[in-house]
């Protein structure tokens, strides 16, 4: 007894045979595909009727020959996707966001594993010389695009030409693996329209900080920067973005969204994501994103931050004062290679004003939005569990150097030193 599936199959095939085009890359490309065919079934109501009759009814009613209904079935099955591959370019201290399309057809939505390695002009970005300028893009996620018919957003990573080796600037290749590890960034920034902040007048400024911060209202938040925050949000959510909130900032024209991530790349994966939407978004009201920390200088405008909160299996589970407080000492220890991926001109931002720390200094406390971590009641009230605040990286920081750092500075701190308390039995 013949299963539906095997009758869809034979079916097909058939289908193949007949053809009198020679084989070709199509050709190969639909037979792998008809592997690919989920189960149909077809209800065969005599056994006298053939299958392939009954199928081609059903399939496509008004082709007869089986030419006709195998072209049809592929148009019918294949869908044109159109892929924006997404990557990091080699300028420094910060890398820009780049994307180029191509298209391809799959049956469905296609998984990371679908997507082909691809290539670009490397000596356009700062990546190669013009002599030898190729670099390839490896697809490392991937997610349904919702603002284009069949699109998907794909991440990725750039390798050198061997496709193996990670470009010197890719800061993703150097994250520990750890499924382990969460970070929540918070991306603060500012709207920016004519070079200045969104809402600021023309000459001067616009009323002092005070009301701004999660402030409603059109004197405060002006017409159109809440229509794009709200936009944004459903555009990442769609993509199943982990995006978790919004709210409007101190300084006026500035703004914060949060993204949430479980395992050690999958939030600054998907802040990049988030940030290429909001920029790509913003393009159509004439807005610019404004990433820089201290866009208005030394005022007493706010800058913009990118808070880092982190945690481990460890962290979360075991944690204790004395694991802490060697975490602390390592963070400590490490302070300039932290602030050496934590976004640029971080100096003019990290002065110890506008609830910041200074940036030579480190500290931590509970509760202090005024040091470099500032340690959650929670976390103190949980026996030294949970996750702890870095608010040091700012608006411009490379979210993959800064999980890498974080996550390079907790591996170098061994969970129980050997000497203490068990060492006496
Ligand atoms: P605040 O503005 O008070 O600093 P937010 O609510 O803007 O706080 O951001 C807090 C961030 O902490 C969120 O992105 C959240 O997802 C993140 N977070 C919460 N719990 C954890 C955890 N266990 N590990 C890592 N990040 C966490
Ligand atoms: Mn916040
Ligand atoms: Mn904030
Ligand atoms: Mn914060």
């Amino acid at each position: 007894m013949t299963t539906s599936k095997s009758i869809w199959t034979l079916f097909v095939e058939g289908l193949k045979a007949t053809r009198l085009t020679p084989a070709s890359e199509e050709m190969s490309e639909s037979a792998t595909a008809t592997e690919n065919i989920p189960p149909i079934e077809i209800a065969i109501a005599t056994p006298s009727v053939a299958a392939n009759e009954m199928t081609a009814a059903i399939i496509a009613p008004q082709s007869e020959t089986p030419e006709n209904i195998a072209s049809t079935l592929e148009r019918s099955e294949m869908t044109k996707f159109k892929l924006e591959y997404i990557w990091l370019d080699g300028y420094t201290p910060t890398p820009n966001l780049r994307g180029k399309t191509q298209i391809k057809e799959f049956y469905e939505f296609p998984t990371l594993e679908q997507l082909p390695l691809w290539g670009f002009d490397g000596s356009s970005t700062m990546q190669a010389e013009g002599h030898s300028s190729d670099c390839v893009l490896k697809p490392v996620a991937v997610y349904p695009d919702p603002a284009r018919t069949n699109g998907a957003l794909v991440m990725c990573e750039v390798m050198m030409p061997d496709g193996v080796t990670p470009h010197a600037s890719n800061k993703r290749a150097t994250i520990l693996d750890d499924s382990g590890a969460w970070f929540g960034f918070e991306q603060e920034y500012f709207f920016y329209k004519d070079g200045r902040p969104l809402g600021f007048p023309e000459n001067g400024y616009p009323a002092p900080q005070g009301p701004y911060y999660t402030g409603v209202g059109y004197k405060n938040v002006g017409d159109v920067a809440r229509k794009i925050v709200e936009e944004h949000l459903d555009l990442c959510l769609a993509a199943g973005i982990n995006h978790e909130g919004i709210n409007a900032e101190v300084a006026k024209g500035q703004w914060e969204f949060q993204i949430f991530g479980k395992g050690s790349k999958k939030a600054a994966d998907e802040m990049w994501m988030a940030r290429y939407l909001m920029l790509r978004l913003t393009e159509k009201y004439g807005i610019d994103i404004e990433f820089h920390c201290k866009p208005l200088g030394d005022t007493d405008w706010n800058g913009s931050g990118m808070h880092a909160n982190f945690s481990t299996t460890y962290l979360r589970e075991t944690g204790g004062k004395d694991y802490f407080e060697r975490l602390m000492a390592a963070f400590e220890k490490n302070l300039h290679d932290h602030i050496a991926v934590y976004g640029p001109d971080n100096h003019l931002r990290l002065t110890g004003k506008h609830e910041t720390a200074p940036w030579n200094k480190f500290s931590y406390g509970v509760a202090d939005r005024g040091a470099s971590i500032r340690v959650p009641h929670s976390f103190v009230k949980n026996g030294y569990r949970g996750y702890l605040e870095d608010r040091r990286p700012n608006s411009q920081g490379d979210p993959y150097q800064i999980a890498s750092q974080i996550l390079k500075t907790i591996s170098s701190v061994p969970f129980a030193v050997s000497g203490s308390s068990s060492a006496a039995a």
